[in-house]
């Protein structure tokens, strides 16, 4: 069963397809016990994902964990029945960070890489691809009960990678102040990040109610967008600004009157953030080109932002933004989930099967719920 896309927007279906084999002495076949749905596989199902009118269908997904099912001769470091980690990015995405060849469920480039989100998955260069974890159950020193860590493990295959990644981008040090533009599951883990790296104040904005709730729940500071101005909520607060600002949010942000404006949080950010800060961008821009065989939607057309170069310069801020690696990542990040000391899993709100998938993405969608994960 794999969870595809169908071309059209929000043509998602579960169909049966063949188990993918080994097409390389390099590859392995992972069978996955839980998938995720992510606000990149949104791009995708709203039809605005660069290609995504390209080999259809495809399956979706780009986070995972599971068992190695298979492996090709010449992969080393791997056996049949380990633990393992998807990093959303390939080798060679880790290498050349060229996001549109190297992206399971191909960010719709179509069939070569498949998706997360069905039963099996095969993955090339496998020995570099996969990140093999010590167990996925583990033993609560609280209560002395067996739990399960693959929730916490999947979010290493992205959104706690990126939300760390957000950090480095912005130059975060512990006892930085930090303010997380999204409390999506990206901008959520951004704060989380910051949090467990000893951010001396993270604020949180976002106007969903239940998704600011959960920012104040690790420790963060909701602030709403439609309450007021929220650098000037933020400002009354902190009179010197924040040192380092995150966007999580990407192209589809939304100002004060819920209408798309693609430059509100570039500019929230230039203004809340103090002098000899930093700003990390993870929030994903697509490229303004559209296909050129199907018409645009109105609300993927994306015009190049204004930008106040005097505030920058007069501010002396360093800004960085881009894709995050979580292949470089994932050893730490699995140390600290192994080791007890990031439980980034907190953030999931709905486990479903995947006959269920369907109607997880429309919820997803709507943001009726933080973060999904599919339990094989
Ligand atoms: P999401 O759509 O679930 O969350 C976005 C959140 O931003 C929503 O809760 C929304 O209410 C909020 N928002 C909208 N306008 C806002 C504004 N002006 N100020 C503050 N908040 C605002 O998506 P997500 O899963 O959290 O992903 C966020 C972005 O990160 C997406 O663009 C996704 O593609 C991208 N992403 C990037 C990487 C990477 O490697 N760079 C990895 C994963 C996801
Ligand atoms: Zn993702």
């Amino acid at each position: 069963l794999a969870v595809r896309f169908h071309g059209t927007p929000f043509s998602v279906q579960v169909d049966t397809i063949p188990i993918p084999t080994l097409s390389a002495p390099t590859d392995a076949v992972v069978r996955l016990t839980t998938a995720a749905i992510c606000g990149s596989d949104l791009h995708n199902y709203r039809g605005t994902a660069p290609s995504a009118d390209g080999e259809v269908p495809y399956v979706l997904g780009h986070e995972g964990v599971g068992y190695v099912h298979e492996v090709g001769e010449a992969v080393g470091s791997l056996s049949v029945g380990d633990p393992v980690v998807i990093p959303f990015n390939t080798p060679e995405g880790h290498l050349h960070t060229d996001l549109t060849r190297s992206l399971y469920a191909s960010y719709g480039q179509g069939g070569e890489l498949g998706g997360t989100q069905a039963e099996y998955i095969r993955i090339p260069l496998a020995d570099e691809a996969l990140i093999p974890v010590p167990s996925f159950i583990t033993t609560d020193p609280a209560t002395n009960e067996t739990i399960s860590l693959e929730n916490d493990y999947v979010m290493v295959s992205d959104i706690f990678a990126t939300g760390w990644a957000a950090l480095d981008y912005a130059g975060f040090h512990a006892g930085d102040t930090v303010a997380v533009f999204g409390a999506g599951p990206v901008g959520l883990m951004a704060a989380y990040s910051a949090i467990i790296r000893g951010a001396a104040k993270v604020y949180s904005i976002d106007y969903v109610s239940h998704r600011l709730e959960l920012a104040e729940s690790i420790g963060a500071t909701p602030i709403n967008f439609r309450d007021s101005d929220p650098v000037d909520q933020i400002l009354a607060r902190e009179p010197n600004g924040v040192a380092r600002s995150v966007d999580a949010v990407g192209y589809e942000q939304l100002n004060t009157n819920l209408t798309l404006q693609s430059d509100v949080i570039l500019h929230n950010m230039l203004r809340v953030t103090s002098p000899g800060g930093g700003l990390g961008t993870v929030g994903v821009y697509n490229p303004r080109t559209n296909s050129s065989t199907s018409a645009p939607r109105a609300d993927t057309i994306q015009e190049p932002l204004s930008f106040d170069m005097s505030s920058f310069f007069g501010s002396a801020l360093k800004w960085q933004a881009g894709a995050s690696d979580p292949i470089a990542l994932a050893p730490w990040l699995v140390s600290l989930v192994s080791s007890g000391r990031a439980r980034p899993g907190f953030i999931v709100e709905e486990e479903v099967g995947i006959e269920e998938a369907v109607e997880a993405y429309a919820r997803f969608e709507r943001r009726g719920v933080s973060k999904v994960v599919i339990k094989f």
